[in-house]
């Protein structure tokens, strides 16, 4: 399937799109350049202005867009529609304060005034995934328009109305056309336009082969990119955590999104002394989980995106299996209560699973699962939770959970992650850099460090 919706509970498809053609690409280049000579001094006021606006039509339209966003990728409704009010958000907090984080900063040197000062760089590509199809949007458009870049959206082609509607949504806010633009394109035309001379830099979030290949075509000519691709982040419990609060907070880590969210707690590593007890709490809660239609306030697990997520997400699943792995709860695609619903029979509804006994060196324990499947491994102590908690090619976020102070200290100090979250699950905030380190990525989005991935950082020194 090319560029189009189709709804990922009943398989139906709603809207199909043709791609742009290359002179519609060269078109939006051109009128992305023309506008960044102009909007690059556009006072950050008024800037401001446009994005607080952007946040206004957010809210007020909110249940509009977090239906458009459930019916392209399965998320229930309610999460859909916390995404808008979070985007609004990032708006906000870009708008509050991008004038404090670019302000010049004073050095003293031998000169008689030096200084740093950021300034925008042109046009940033941003190449996005359907899984946040507002979020992980706005959470680059915000701070990439403060800083008076303008951006191109290449958006997943299963989310082309998401990505239509942020065009509108920042246009109806103020922001002048050509500032951000959505091109509904396929991957194939990645390549091409980020060798285009008048494209500064490039930002993406997705699998790592996505970008590796990004990446590699950025370097060929020399431009600065972003990388958030995946993770297999641990969520790590030892003996002395609150366990209900650990169990509850383990659940909703692991289901975020339908399971199909780079920060989702993958992989759960619990100390002996109280993994018994932490897997009978958590079987119980899986057992409990409304599985449904998306559209309903009251479920709680939608469908996965995409038909080929499902299958990859049942191949790992097999592949523990072989591996060793035993399932406690879910595994079968064909045992979902959606199977018996007329109109959600075709849906790409995966059953929550918990799999236990996964031998940490199994090739299968090295991957990322897209998917609600939890694996869970027994640890004799914090050494060997920290060694397994470590053991992945990926560093993206980290979840830790004791109430032993020096433990905490440990885990913070060794964990290898962007972040880490101590007895609380990882999720973004405007306010917090967020990014990853080994196959997880690099550079950061958010906080003070997202707006000045894309800036020139300019030094100035007078005699
Ligand atoms: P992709 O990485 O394929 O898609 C993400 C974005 O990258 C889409 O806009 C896609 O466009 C684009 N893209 C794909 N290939 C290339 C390429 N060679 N060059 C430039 N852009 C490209 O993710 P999938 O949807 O296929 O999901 C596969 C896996 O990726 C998941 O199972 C998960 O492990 C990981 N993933 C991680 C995410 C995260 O939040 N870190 C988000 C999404 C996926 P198009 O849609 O047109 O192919």
């Amino acid at each position: 399937m090319g560029i189009a919706t189709v709804n990922p509970a009943t398989g139906e498809t709603l809207q199909t799109f043709d791609a742009l053609t290359d002179g519609a690409i060269a078109r939006a280049i051109d009128a992305a350049q023309h506008m960044f000579e102009s909007y690059r001094h556009t006072p950050l006021a008024q800037r401001a202005q446009w994005l607080y606006a952007a946040a206004e039509i957010l809210e007020q339209e909110k249940a509009e867009f977090g239906k458009l966003m459930t019916l392209e990728m399965g998320k229930p409704i309610g999460p859909s529609v916390a995404e808008v009010e979070k985007s609004a958000w990032v708006c906000r907090f870009y708008a509050e304060n991008a004038e404090k984080f670019l302000a010049p900063v004073p050095i003293e040197t031998d000169a008689s005034r030096s200084y740093v000062m950021y300034q925008p760089l042109g046009i940033v590509l941003a190449v996005m995934p359907w899984n946040f199809p507002f979020w992980q949007v706005f959470r680059f458009a915000a701070p990439a328009l403060m800083a008076g870049n303008v951006g191109l959206l290449k958006h997943a082609s299963n989310v082309p109305q998401s990505a239509l509607a942020i065009q509108d949504i920042l246009e109806r806010g103020g922001f002048p056309k050509g500032a951000f633009q959505t091109l509904l394109i396929g991957a194939d035309k990645v390549a091409q336009i980020v060798a285009d001379d008048r494209i500064k830099a490039a930002t993406l979030t997705g699998s790592e082969p996505a970008g590796a290949s990004l990446a590699s075509t950025a370097g060929k000519s020399l431009k600065k990119t972003v990388l958030e691709l995946g993770g297999s982040d641990p969520f790590v419990v030892m003996a002395s955590a609150d366990l209900d609060l650990a169990v509850s907070t383990a659940v909703t880590a692991r289901m975020i999104n339908n399971g199909q969210s780079c920060i989702a707690a993958k992989r759960f590593i619990v100390q002996e002394a109280i993994a018994d007890a932490f897997l009978n709490a958590l079987v119980e809660k899986y057992k409990a989980l409304k599985i449904g239609n998306p559209l309903l306030p009251e479920t709680q697990i939608g469908p996965l995106a995409t038909p080929a997520i499902l299958h990859e997400v049942h191949h790992q699943v097999e592949a523990c299996i072989e591996a060793g792995g035993r399932v406690l709860i879910g595994g079968d695609p064909d045992d979902v209560p959606t199977k018996a619903d007329a109109k959600l029979s075709q849906g790409n509804f995966y059953p929550p699973t918990i799999i236990v006994d996964v031998p940490p060196d199994a090739p299968i324990a090295q991957e990322e699962i897209f998917g609600p499947v939890a694996t869970v491994f027994r640890v004799p102590d914090l050494e060997a939770a920290i060694r397994l908690a470590n053991s992945t090619p990926f560093g993206l976020g980290a979840s830790a959970w004791t109430q032993i102070p020096e433990e905490g200290d440990r885990l913070i100090a060794e964990l290898e992650a962007g972040s880490v979250f101590l007895n609380g699950m990882v999720k973004s905030d405007p306010r917090l850099p967020f990014g990853g380190i080994k196959r997880s990525g690099y550079g950061r989005e958010l906080g003070r460090e997202g707006i000045l991935e894309f800036v020139n950082v300019k030094t100035v020194w007078v005699k």
